[in-house]
């Protein structure tokens, strides 16, 4: 369930009429909702009630804007960064460096460096060539620092192949029938605190049963590593719940979600951590965007042209993704069309005879979804600029990410004097 909603014929954010924020701050702009967030990161805790003591870490990565990770840490929520800038917002949005973990295969030195003298609260290694380097750089600061070894359980999370993890074949963790050794080799290692196991499959799961089958085998690794003399005591289950993006269809709640997790996982005797993103971001935004004008080549529909492209919203290039698209002034009316952005490139196509609201140049529509993998994935790609971002809490907005202008970023580009 999310806050955006017809209201006197207007789709409205919470209490927000999404026209005043087009005029306020143009388009395209993303909006969020705060109270969608909120609901989304209860409903997520909630659905783990059969879990003692559960550690939730926001996925950075699915948005990282400071005002969401803001509302996420008053929450509760920690976080799951994936990279040294991830983990400066982190901690700039007031998650404390305990409730972090620091996730991704190619942590560079510098951002070890930067794990540690943070104190974060775990590190998920990749690789035992990253708990090597972890170990040296954690002896040389007096420190040992807690970390879990993620594992590649070998399991088709049934997903979009660019978004699954956790196959032999990913770059991901360590092979499961290595990861017994690995860990004992590391938690021999001076300076490291081997505590737990990892585990994440991929995103935007429709289906339990590959998670299922990822935990069961974690829960074999637990085992095997207690028999053979090392310490478990944390197990991070990862992310990866899907989200409906159509109308109409259903995935498995958090509470479906949260009781499997119960059920697998009962006699463990670990805390347990997860790193949901899309579940909670992706549904609590949308992006708001301006017809430029519609236009007919042949036969076929019209293209309706909008002012947002996939420098702004990038999912339908890049994974062939769909994302909902609804008149902001419907009048009921309906029209087939190819929903397509300015850029110069065919794979700035959002909708192939799609039916939609019928609308025409200058009227408002939104990219439903949009609140994950979204503005984070933008670029200036054709000197479009940065898009802007806005929070709604109840009746009131903020941009919470200015628009970065063409002309501030060729500001940042140099022309050598010799040339
Ligand atoms: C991307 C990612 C997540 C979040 O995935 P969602 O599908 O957005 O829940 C969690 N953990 C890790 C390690 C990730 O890379």
């Amino acid at each position: 369930m999310d806050h955006f909603e017809l209201r006197d014929g207007i789709l409205h954010a919470e209490d927000v009429p999404l026209p005043a924020i087009a005029e306020a701050v143009g388009t395209p702009v993303y909006v969020y909702s705060r109270a969608t967030l909120v609901r989304h990161a209860r409903v997520f805790r909630d659905g783990l009630a059969g879990v003692a003591n559960p550690h939730i870490a926001f996925a950075v990565k699915a948005n990282p804007n400071l005002a969401v990770l803001k509302v996420l840490a008053k929450e509760g929520f920690g976080a799951d960064v994936v990279s040294g800038g991830e983990l400066t917002r982190a901690l700039a949005a007031g998650i404390r460096p305990q409730d972090v973990v620091f996730s991704g295969v190619g942590k560079t030195h510098p951002e070890l460096v930067q794990g540690i003298e943070a104190g974060i609260g775990q590190f998920n290694l990749e690789s035992e060539e990253e708990g090597y380097e972890l170990a040296a750089i954690a002896r040389r600061h007096g420190v040992t620092v807690p970390c879990a070894l993620r594992v590649n359980p070998d399991v088709d999370a049934r997903t979009h192949e660019k978004i699954s993890t956790g196959k032999r074949e990913n770059k991901f963790g360590v092979p499961l029938d290595r990861a017994a050794a690995i860990y004992a080799a590391l938690a021999a290692e001076p300076g490291l605190e081997m505590r737990g196991v990892a585990v994440h499959i991929g995103s935007q799961l429709a289906d339990l049963e590959p998670l299922e089958t990822a935990f069961g085998k974690l829960g074999a690794l637990i085992e095997e590593l207690r028999t053979g003399g090392q310490t478990v005591t944390h197990a991070d289950l990862g992310g990866g719940l899907g989200v409906p993006y159509r109308k109409h269809e259903t995935f498995p709640s958090p509470a479906e979600y949260g009781a499997m997790v119960a059920r697998v996982t009962a006699g463990w005797d670990v805390q347990l951590s997860f790193e949901p993103g899309r579940v909670i971001a992706g549904n609590a935004g949308v992006l708001l965007t301006r017809v430029v004008r519609s236009k007919r080549s042949g036969n076929g529909p019209p293209f309706v042209i909008v002012d947002a492209a996939m420098n702004d919203l990038a999912r339908p290039a890049m994974y062939g993704a769909w994302h909902d698209f609804d008149a902001v002034a419907p009048t009921g009316e309906r029209m087939t069309a190819h929903i397509v952005g300015p850029i110069c490139e065919t794979g700035d196509t959002f909708a192939m005879d799609r039916e939609i609201d019928a609308i025409g140049a200058g009227d408002l529509a939104v990219f439903r979804t949009a609140g994950a993998y979204g503005a984070t994935m933008a670029s200036s790609y054709n000197s479009r600029g940065f898009v802007a971002e806005v929070l709604v809490d109840g009746g009131k907005f903020a941009v919470v990410a200015d628009r970065i202008s063409p002309h501030a970023i060729m500001d940042a580009e140099r022309v050598p004097e010799w040339l």
